[in-house]
């Protein structure tokens, strides 16, 4: 059996330092803002290329709390994808604020610069791009037109962790780089926490009040905050874990790699970035004709495939008060069809990824677009 993502695979390998490290917490009963979160604020905004961190419970939040600090709220409107998890979209509403969903390119299937400057009005406060399956939007074009209109940009980096636009790191470009550490994600916690980076003095440093009840002090409440804290046992099993997310990035390159030249001249619809782009690879994404049919003769050999993400956000149940119709985002609603996320991690062997690569050479379908 191939799994999608194998998170046993990765713990067999590094079980020895995550015991230590849970009970180095555990010896010392200090659970919550201790030494280990801000020796991972410290570390994480370093990796990052910025000057702070705050951490917070999980990437939902890291989102919500961005927009929050940045002054979002009731009538204001966030630019952002309906090709994303939900997540991106729910962190707007909490807010209090509306989300205006732009279309997407068809290549890089990332948010197109020029339709979301279309989708820019008067309310328009911030701008959320999403750099899905771990490559980056064209950051370029989208801080260009941020300025320009003087909108706050939040970086959705929950994919991201590592990539490069241009040699500026994921989450080092707005003015809030937004992570989470969901066990599957490419840097991923043994349970829910996340993480917002900005530059010194920036939103970071508001949104670690509003995580912690808006505390000054410990009961001077400067801000009606929340409770979202990253906690102890996760940031210590973070920073076991940062010391070899490079190693493990490296290695799901090589698997992209493998993959590439293995479909290459196939009716397969590859992966596309832009030349400027360092993807990090959190999922290998094709584009067939015939999905459903591939992932099942997949299925008949034991490798599990997954969709990212077959119902785009304008068209789902929970947002139908927005009363957007189907046919408003049609490169968004064409490209959900045909997309199918292959195995990738950073232990998947080669032989795996030969095997299915044949299976997908043997029965893709080309893609229409
Ligand atoms: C995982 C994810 C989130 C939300 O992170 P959680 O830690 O699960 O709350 C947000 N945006 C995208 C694109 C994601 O993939």
């Amino acid at each position: 059996m191939t799994p999608l993502v194998d998170l046993k695979a990765q713990y067999r390998e590094i079980r020895n330092e995550i015991g230590d490290a849970i009970n180095g917490v555990l010896e010392t009963c200090a659970f919550i803002n201790g030494e280990n979160v801000k020796a991972f604020e410290r570390d994480f905004a370093e990796y990052c290329g910025v000057g702070e961190c705050a951490a917070v419970g999980n990437g939902t939040d890291a989102l919500y709390l961005a927009l929050r600090a940045l002054g979002v709220g009731q009538g204001d409107e966030v630019v952002t994808v309906a090709h994303t998890f939900i997540a991106t979209a729910e962190a707007i509403t909490l807010c209090g604020a509306t989300p205006v969903f732009a279309d997407i390119e068809n290549g890089s299937m990332l948010l197109s610069p020029s339709a979301m400057e279309a989708a820019i009005t008067s309310r328009t406060k911030a701008l959320i791009p999403v750099h899905l399956y771990g490559g980056m939007c064209d950051m370029g074009a989208i801080m260009g037109t941020a300025s320009k209109r003087g909108l706050a940009v939040v970086e959705d980096c929950a994919q991201s962790h590592g990539a490069r636009w241009d040699g500026g790191l994921a989450g080092s470009f707005g003015d809030a780089g937004c992570f989470s550490f969901f066990p599957g994600k490419n840097l991923g916690a043994y349970g829910d926490a996340g993480a917002v980076v900005s530059r010194a003095g920036g939103v970071a440093s508001r949104v670690k009040m509003l995580a912690n009840h808006g505390r000054a002090d410990k009961y001077i409440h400067e801000m009606e905050g929340v409770n979202s804290r990253l906690d102890e046992i996760q940031a210590a099993i973070l920073r076991v874990k940062l010391r070899r997310l490079g190693e493990w990035t490296e290695k799901r390159r090589r698997v992209a790699r493998l993959y590439m030249d293995a479909l290459a001249g196939c009716d397969v619809g590859l992966p596309e970035s832009d030349p400027l782009c360092e993807p990090v690879w959190h999922l290998f994404v094709i584009r067939v004709g015939n999905r459903d049919e591939l992932r099942a003769k997949l299925r008949e050999r034991d490798v599990d495939t997954g969709v990212h993400y077959p119902v785009p956000l304008h068209l789902q149940p929970a947002f139908k008060r927005l009363g957007i119709k189907e046919g408003a985002l049609p490169v968004t609603e064409r490209v959900v069809k045909e997309i199918l996320s292959l195995p990738i991690y950073p232990e998947l062997a080669d032989s795996a990824v030969e095997s299915i690569a044949e299976t997908v050479r043997m029965y893709a379908r080309p893609p229409q677009n």
